[in-house]
């Protein structure tokens, strides 16, 4: 089965979040479970460096009248086939893949992204002779309009699949419509069925409204995202195609995540051989200046500061955890108020308190070897990988009971300690209350030596690869074909 896969990030070549990891081991998990999968991305500047043994597939013109050259090559560090739309103009700029070094969308977004889908429908159609996709799967607003360019594209001799993952509803990829005109799409597909939302026209609606099927990344997050409260105005559709929505549960990477071949790490460990761990929480508290204490509870957390992350309730138990003798090392960036008042909550406990602001592959692993709980109080949470980063590094994770944390955490409850099925700390109500609950919980569980032991045992042992998503998205697949 011959998968195209389209994004605009990609691990470890371009990131901002969860999305690039899963589209970094996607691929793999696909070819391992019988698929041929290539990858269409946008020709940001890491991944041209990346590319090796090019060829111009085609030269082509945008939409809106601009030449570009669609190469096909092979990205070294992926060992992977992809396309990648070479158009400097577009998308070598200082900046994130999505703002400029102030922050600021770029204006030209809809159209960066808007190419993005309208050469995966061009591949879809045949545009490569050599090899047809048979399922195009695109992943989140930057690359939804695929859907839609491929919806209005001439019938094929072979029916090509269209599939679209929400990674973060939050994320819609809204534009003025009077950039429409551009984009070459027929007019009615700016209708109230189709692009449209509320006068504006919004990617992530493409992908929703024309994809012949929609998955997310959890299964509790698929029906949440049917709710008012987590629908972002696209309830009501994704209610009316809940019968093509599926949550699939992003894994981990097992190549990139995996304690006992870390080569962040000095010291190695896994379940059975947990003294590792310990040196490396040692080490990791002596570098941050924290006190050098084996038995202070660390918590730690690797997020981006967004109002989504929850960590204004962190902020709010953090007097309760530092008075348990616990310590906290955050690393992460964003919302200014956020770094301020977690920077200076370290500033008056550098002892206790360590706060890096900013972005760190290394140093992130390093965080969960050398933590005992992972904290993610997320308001919502479509998959989250950090928790599950924290369970196969053995750094507990403590969470809000939402989306796909609530999907991968159990809480250690009497009951779930005892029918052994305990990997973590939930909190239920999105409150301070609630969250500190689950502190004590793991401040109690901490101090039961053997306990806390066993808890970790299981966390590192639960088996979290890619294996079992790839096999969903391949029967997805396959019956999409038929
Ligand atoms: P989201 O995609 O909403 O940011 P996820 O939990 O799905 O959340 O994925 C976050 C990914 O980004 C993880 O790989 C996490 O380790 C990484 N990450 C987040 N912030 C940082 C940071 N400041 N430095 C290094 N890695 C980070």
């Amino acid at each position: 089965m011959n998968v195209l896969q389209v994004s605009a990030e990609i691990f470890p070549l371009v990131k901002t979040g969860g999305l690039a990891d899963v589209t970094g081991a996607l691929p793999a998990a696909l070819n391992a479970a019988g698929c041929d999968t290539r990858v269409l991305l946008p020709g940001f500047e890491p991944i041209m460096a990346d590319l090796h043994s090019t060829t111009v597939l085609a030269e082509l013109t945008t939409p809106w009248s601009e030449p570009f050259v669609l190469r096909v090559g092979h990205l070294a560090s992926l060992n992977l086939l992809a396309y990648v739309i070479d158009l400097p103009l577009l998308y070598q700029r200082p900046g994130t893949p999505y703002e400029d070094d102030q922050h600021q969308p770029f204006a030209d977004n809809y159209r960066r992204f808007a190419l993005l889908g309208w050469v995966a429908s061009r591949l879809a159609g045949g545009l490569d002779a050599n090899w047809q996709p048979q399922v195009v799967h695109s992943h989140d607003w930057h690359a939804a309009l695929t859907s839609a360019y491929m919806a209005f594209s001439p019938a094929q001799r072979v029916h090509v699949a269209s599939i679209y993952t929400v990674h973060n509803l939050a994320y819609d990829g809204l534009f003025a419509p009077r950039h429409f005109f551009e984009l070459g799409l027929q007019s009615s597909a700016l209708s109230v069925e189709g692009m449209e939302f509320h006068g504006q026209m919004s990617f992530m609606k493409a992908g929703l409204f024309f994809s012949d099927y929609i998955t997310t990344v959890s299964p509790r997050y698929a029906l949440e995202i049917q709710t008012h409260e987590q629908g972002y105005g696209m309830d009501g559709l994704l209610r009316l195609r809940a019968k093509e929505l599926v949550g699939i549960m992003n894994g981990v990477d097992e190549v990139v995540w995996n304690p006992t071949r870390d080569p962040a790490l000095v010291h190695p460990f896994d379940a059975h051989k947990p003294a590792g761990k310990s040196r490396c929480k040692a080490e990791l508290q002596q570098e941050l200046g924290l006190a050098v204490q084996s038995d202070a509870p660390l918590f730690g957390i690797v997020s981006r500061l967004t109002e989504q992350k929850g960590l204004h309730l962190v902020l709010s138990v953090l007097d309760e955890m530092l008075a348990r003798g616990g310590q906290l090392v955050l690393l992460g960036a964003g919302d200014a108020s956020l770094e301020a008042a977690f920077r200076e909550r370290a500033a008056a406990n550098p002892q206790a308190i360590s706060v890096h602001i900013g972005y760190d592959e290394n140093f992130a692993h390093k965080i969960f070897a050398g933590t005992d709980v992972t904290l993610v109080p997320s308001r919502f949470e479509p998959c989250g990988l950090t928790q599950m980063y924290g369970l196969k590094y053995g750094s507990l994770p403590l969470v809000h009971h939402v989306g796909g944390l609530a999907d991968t955490v159990v809480d250690c409850s009497l009951e779930d300690l005892a029918n052994e099925t305990a990997n973590g700390f939930v909190f239920y109500h999105f409150d301070s209350q609630s969250m500190v609950r689950a502190v004590r919980r793991a401040f109690a569980l901490y101090a039961r030596k053997a306990e806390w032991r066993a808890v970790c045992t299981r966390a590192m042992c639960q088996s979290l690869g890619w294996d079992t998503a790839a096999a969903q998205y391949v029967a997805l697949y396959r019956r999409l074909c038929l």
